[in-house]
């Protein structure tokens, strides 16, 4: 791309439908519009954040009426509308059904799209890994649109553009990449290398009722009224990082993406239009209770239960714990054990800190809690 990297900005209170779109098409002038990027007869495929079943006014799905607004720009550009996931927890129909988004895609006759067949897909040189397998199913369109939520993630900080694509990964393969991948810093190389990869051509963040607190699936709803758009979805992250008050530094995906030197990476790389960072800025959100700042880190020579009491791990909540078993399944290093009636243990000497149990507990019953020498650290300003 020559010149800066355009980011919108657009002020969208609700989702009233007319509302989103004129909005959207705010976000998108500066862009060129969707007629820039789609000609007649092109296949394109929204990829909006499907995590689990819930509907819209929990804030962990991209609202139907995002997804309804783009797919009537896409097919007024001419364009064939497909949409596509690989959620968390629960069937693609299943979760579009009570996420409220297959309402639209029977309004719209938009195509279904389960990703189910994992294949093996190069990437692009420059990357931490060579080859990744990935949703074959994503690789068949002219042009991906990704549509993210704005989510805070107990593992990653926040879960915005650039995270939104880790929904390629097919089903039980999450869990194994997070093992694979381990600390936060080897996640973010990950996803952005699956970001290069997929290579979304536009990026559409749905930020009107956003999600801060313990996200990505059990945070608290917090209206936000922002729709962000961008070629670059990490121009994306980069810009509305700051909005939330998550410098850079600070944000795993975003840090290792300036130490590589990626399009977008930099403020300098990028130039805001619509609303002004300032009147965008989102005050006193609550980022997760595992976060900390960047600059704290252990000797690596502390270990054991100091480096664990420095540390942030799962709590099951026995008053709200169903004993579904979805956290004892997702976890990658077996450490939960779950009670008869309710609740578990984590082995902390074992968990890798990835908040998958967190991330798929459906109920809501699992929470970050910080360990009693990173709680005092906190007060101290230091972690
Ligand atoms: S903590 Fe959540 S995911 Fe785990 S068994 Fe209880 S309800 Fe299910
Ligand atoms: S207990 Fe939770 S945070 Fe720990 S490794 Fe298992 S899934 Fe990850």
């Amino acid at each position: 791309m020559i010149g800066p990297i355009p980011v919108s900005l657009v002020r969208c209170l609700n989702y009233d439908p007319d509302g989103v779109r004129q909005s959207l098409r705010e976000a998108l002038d500066p862009l060129g519009g969707m007629g820039a990027l789609i000609s007649p007869g092109h296949k394109v495929l929204l990829k909006p954040n499907l995590l689990q079943g819930k509907p819209p006014e929990k804030a962990v799905t991209t609202h139907p009426e995002v997804i309804r607004a783009a797919s009537l720009e896409i097919m007024e550009a001419g364009g064939t509308v497909f949409i596509g996931d690989s959620p968390g927890s629960g069937s693609l129909s299943s979760v579009l059904s009570k996420s409220g988004i297959a309402g639209v895609v029977e309004d719209l006759g938009l195509k279904v799209v389960p990703f189910r067949t994992p294949v093996p897909v190069s990437v692009p040189v420059g990357g931490v890994y060579h080859s990744i397998e990935l949703a074959g199913e994503a690789f068949e369109f002219d042009l991906i649109v990704n549509l993210p939520k704005l989510k805070t993630h107990a593992q990653m900080v926040l879960t915005l553009a650039v995270k939104n694509l880790f929904g390629t990964v097919v089903g039980a393969a999450k869990p194994s990449w997070h093992l694979k991948a381990g600390d936060s810093d080897h996640m973010a190389e990950l996803l952005l290398d699956i970001y290069r990869t997929v290579a979304p051509g536009l990026n559409i963040l749905d930020g009107v009722l956003g999600m801060e607190g313990n996200g990505p699936g059990s945070g608290a709803p917090r209206e936000v009224g922002l729709l962000a758009a961008s070629p670059s979805a990490l121009a994306l992250d980069l810009v509305v990082s700051s909005l939330l008050g998550v410098d850079a530094k600070e944000n795993p995906v975003l840090r290792r993406s300036m130490e590589r030197g990626l399009p977008g990476s930099m403020p300098e790389q990028v130039k805001v239009f619509g609303l002004s960072p300032e009147d965008a800025s989102v005050d006193d959100f609550i980022l997760p209770a595992s976060y900390t700042r960047v600059d704290f880190s252990l000797p690596d020579f502390i270990s054991g239960p100091l480096k664990r009491s420095a540390s942030s791990y799962p709590f099951l909540d026995p008053s709200i714990c169903t004993t579904c078993g979805i956290c004892e399944g997702v976890c990658p290093v077996s450490a939960i054990s779950l009670f008869d009636d309710g609740g578990g243990d984590v082995d902390k000497s074992i968990c890798i800190n990835c908040f998958c149990c967190q991330e798929m507990c459906p109920e809501g019953a699992i929470r970050p809690v910080a360990g009693s020498l990173l709680k005092i650290l906190k007060r101290l300003g230091v972690a």
